[in-house]
């Protein structure tokens, strides 16, 4: 591990853009459960379902307390892993295109003290509610579970179920930065989900150099020159501490 930490500081130091791909086991260490894996939610049957849009068309309003209590669930602090790609982002021209619903590396950045970074959501946050129906965004304080003022449909959060189109613009966003990246981090994703997991394969067919940050091999680690088994909480921190 220590010569890949080694191979990944010279690639970050000599790099001009870098972006970062970041799945759900980033926020592991915060807390909250990946999808894949010993203590992934798609274990649980119970869980599954309701991340599907066929589910939500047919129990909306069951659908939306279960997200209420996963919110709640969520209601976490950032990890070393998070104010470390924080600082991290300060060091080259920076891209976060993340899988993750859960805004703490945002919240990261905030509390480090520095101006917001680009962030492609490319399944969307929690953080917003939309309308389900319309697709108007609400406003701070509308809540979840409420009538859309425009069209009375149902308000919902700003996430992508598996089912639903991902938001093209965001995507499209994404996409760019990894035809223009130098250096490409993959941070705690499985590499399973598309259309996500193409944006990997952009950066690498466009000549990016791949660094990969998890404890497990994955089905990206062979577009990889630099692969680090360990904890991106571990890992990124090592990392910044010899960038600095
Ligand atoms: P995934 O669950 O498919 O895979 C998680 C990956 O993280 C695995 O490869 C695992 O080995 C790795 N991992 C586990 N702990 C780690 C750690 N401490 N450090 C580094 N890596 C670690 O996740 P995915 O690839 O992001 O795809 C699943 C989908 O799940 C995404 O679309 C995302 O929207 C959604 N999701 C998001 C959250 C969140 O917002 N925090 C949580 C769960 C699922």
């Amino acid at each position: 591990m220590k010569d890949e930490i080694g191979k990944a500081v010279e690639l970050l130091s000599s790099a001009d853009r870098v972006i970062a791909f970041v799945g759900a086991g980033m926020s592991q260490e915060s807390g909250i459960p990946t999808f894949r894996g010993e203590d992934g939610m798609l274990n649980d049957e119970s869980i599954q379902h309701r991340f599907y849009r066929k589910t939500y068309k047919k129990d909306p309003k069951g659908t939306l307390e279960f997200f209420k209590g996963f919110m709640e669930q969520m209601d976490v602090d950032p990890n070393p892993g998070h104010y470390a790609l924080a600082d991290l982002s300060q060091m080259n021209e920076f891209v976060a295109v993340t899988q993750n619903i859960d805004g703490l590396l945002e919240q990261a950045v905030a509390e480090r003290g520095y101006d917001p970074i680009p962030v492609c959501h490319i399944h969307g946050t929690f953080s917003r509610v939309r309308c389900d129906f319309c697709f108007r965004m609400g406003s701070d304080e509308e809540e979840m579970g409420a009538d859309c003022t425009r069209c009375e449909g149902l308000m919902r959060p700003d996430v992508v179920l598996y089912g639903e189109p991902l938001d093209d613009e965001v995507y499209e966003a994404a996409e760019v930065s990894a035809e223009n990246a130098d250096v490409c981090l993959l941070l705690g994703t499985s590499g399973m989900v598309y259309p996500a997991a193409d944006i990997p394969w952009v950066a690498a067919r466009n000549g990016a150099t791949l660094i990969e940050v998890n404890p497990a091999e994955t089905e990206l680690s062979k577009l990889c020159k630099v692969k680090i088994r360990g904890k991106t909480g571990e890992v990124l921190t090592q990392l910044v501490e010899k960038l600095s």
